[in-house]
């Protein structure tokens, strides 16, 4: 029932005015002068306000101003009452913001049709208002759990669909969590520009979108990482899922004209017991997709507690390794290089190691990736070129032959914008010929962005030195790409060298990777010859060097120098 508050000081008005409205359902309130007005306006919070105009202590005008400056009451909408000779000073009425008025004596239905019309005037105000209120409120929720760019839900979302499936436990038999992340992601962003980067992260998103459909619970995580939550997915199906989410989601990007390659990692945590809360079935999954990261390649993995150990393992080589830097606990090895025609040394590859003061012999394959994801990698990898090329100058005073220097260089090494620049200084202050140094690059860092790599390697060509990709056949090459690389020589991975006697399938890429190698007129050696098969069969098929415990172990420089003295030469001859 709609309330409507009377003031009139005529006592006879007042009441007629009253119980028409009564009659026609209305509550209505009275009051006989302007001050008894406001007042039980502001008590009553009429829907609306019938008011004379001329009135003693306080007239209408007054009534309404008081009214509108008051923030409740602001909006109560107010009629006037006016003796037609007052008709004059309506016009002040409505400037003030009175919403209509009424000729005394008016007629009832003159009185109910302005008083109704009023009140549905007022409904609708407040519904709009109501509405653009709920919009607002729903757009801001929206803002909060959606994230603008992929418009997929934000982590606090995901949290609370795991939240609810962990509680409405008699469901559900089983939860899975999908924590992928692009590994990288700041090299297409510094290489292509913010705006290809988001491009990516929403190309990304929509195949996410098409694999997980309505199974599964998909969300941006923050950055380049998303997660997925799936119910009552079978233990064994859950790595044919993360393949196929890999297979989609690392198809190259094209973008302007540019083929962008990356690789992905996933972890994935699987629960029967649905126990722990959702932070823990997030932390476990992003666990295991940190050791996917470490690994440089596409690649899933499904948590185990074994992961935790890794895992804080993993932040202790990283509180040591900024130290490690200061204390100069590293040393840089060599691995000889022999020719398969000579059997003689003909170079050598920098390898670092660490001398941690409590583990001994850190592996790099344990803290190259560490320093790399630390930045680290680049004071260290400066540190390691300027110790080879010294130690290289050094015994080419008695060595004979030329003897080159192959030194190793990381992803975000070769990303520096200024590397030619340094790689300059380095070869200037220690006086190697630059025709002496091969710099080693994986076929990852080489894909990444190939415009910008082959700018890279032109300047650094320019300088003189030679440009080599490590582990080939391990990584991704667009074989068009690297016809268009201005490099000079490959080295074959050692997980096919390995399998040579044992796979028919490493024959045959060996073979395919040394007739391509020819035919791009590169420089081919074999790495991790361990036994005189492997020899042979890379020397049967015109390699031009290998590497390997066959002939050598990484050594220390002393070790070094003194196989290079000693001219040991390596035993071709295989029976
Ligand atoms: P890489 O550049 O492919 O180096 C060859 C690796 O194969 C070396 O491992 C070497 O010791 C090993 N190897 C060589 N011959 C044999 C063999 O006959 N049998 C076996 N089982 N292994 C053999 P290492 O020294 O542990 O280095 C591992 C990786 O760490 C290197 O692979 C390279 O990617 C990285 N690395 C090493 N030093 C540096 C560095 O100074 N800078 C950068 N960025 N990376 C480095
Ligand atoms: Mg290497
Ligand atoms: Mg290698």
């Amino acid at each position: 029932m709609k309330t409507i508050l009377v003031i009139e000081d005529d006592e006879l008005i007042r009441n007629n005015l009253i119980e028409i409205l009564e009659l026609e359902g209305f509550r209505a309130i009275e009051a006989e002068n302007g001050q008894v007005g406001v007042q039980k306006a502001q008590t009553y919070l009429p829907d609306l306000v019938l008011c004379d105009i001329c009135m003693p202590e306080l007239d209408g005008y007054g009534v309404l101003e008081t009214l509108r400056s008051t923030t409740q009451t602001s909006t109560i909408p107010l009629v006037f009452l006016t003796a037609k000779s007052d008709q004059r000073d309506l016009r002040h009425g409505m400037n003030l913001g009175a919403d209509d008025y009424l000729v005394k004596p008016c007629s009832v239905s003159e009185l109910i049709g302005a008083v109704s019309s009023r009140l549905k005037k007022q409904a609708a105000f407040v519904q709009r208002y109501t509405q653009q209120q709920q919009q607002a409120t729903a757009a801001f929720r929206r803002g909060a759990m959606l994230d603008p760019l992929t418009n997929l839900p934000t982590r606090g979302l995901l949290d609370q669909h795991l939240q609810n499936l962990l509680t409405s436990q008699a469901e559900r038999s089983s939860i899975a969590v999908f924590c992928l992340n692009l590994q990288r992601f700041h090299v297409i962003n510094s290489s292509y520009g913010h705006k290809t980067g988001d491009i990516v992260l929403q190309m990304v998103a929509n195949r996410l979108t098409k694999v997980v459909q309505s199974n599964g619970f998909l969300a941006r995580l923050n950055g380049d990482q998303f997660g997925i939550a799936l119910t009552d997915a079978a233990e064994s199906e859950l790595e044919a899922y993360a393949q196929m989410l890999l297979d989609r989601v690392t198809s190259p990007c094209v973008i302007d004209g540019n083929e962008i390659r990356f690789h992905a990692s996933i972890g994935i945590t699987w629960t029967d017991q649905l126990q722990g809360t959702p932070q823990d079935l997030l932390t476990q999954a992003e666990t295991a997709r940190h050791w996917c990261q470490q690994t440089g390649v596409t690649t899933y993995r499904r948590y185990d507690s074994e992961l935790d150990a890794m895992e804080m393992e993993r932040r202790l080589i990283e509180m040591d390794l900024t130290k490690a830097i200061e204390r100069a606990e590293f040393q840089v090895y060599y691995q000889p290089q022999v020719d398969l025609q000579t059997g003689q040394i003909v170079g050598m590859e920098s390898l670092v190691r660490w001398h941690h003061p409590s583990r001994g012999l850190v592996s790099p394959g344990t803290f190259i990736p560490v320093a790399e994801e630390l930045g680290l990698i680049v004071p260290l990898g400066e540190w390691v070129l300027k110790t080879a090329c010294l130690h290289a100058k050094r015994w080419q005073s008695f060595y004979l032959e030329p003897l080159r220097v192959s030194v190793n260089l990381s992803m975000r090494q070769f990303q520096q914008r200024n590397l030619p620049e340094r790689v300059e200084a380095i070869l200037e202050e220690t006086g190697l010929n630059p025709k002496l140094l091969i710099l080693e690059l994986t076929e990852s860092c080489l894909m990444q962005n190939v415009q910008e790599t082959i700018h890279t390697l032109r300047a650094l060509k320019k300088l003189g030195i030679e440009i080599s990709i490590d582990d080939f056949g391990t990584g991704y090459s667009s074989l068009n790409y690297l016809n268009q690389l201005p490099i000079d020589a490959l080295k074959i991975d050692r997980t096919f060298v390995k399998q040579i006697h044992i796979s028919e399938g490493a024959i045959a890429i060996s073979n395919a990777i040394i007739n391509m190698a020819k035919g791009l007129k590169l420089h081919i050696v074999a790495e991790g010859i361990e036994t005189q098969n492997q020899l042979k069969f890379f020397r049967d098929r015109g390699c031009d060097a290998i590497q390997g415990f066959l002939y050598s172990p990484p050594i220390p420089a002393d070790e070094m120098q003194f196989l290079l003295m000693s001219d040991r030469r390596l035993q071709l001859a295989v029976a």
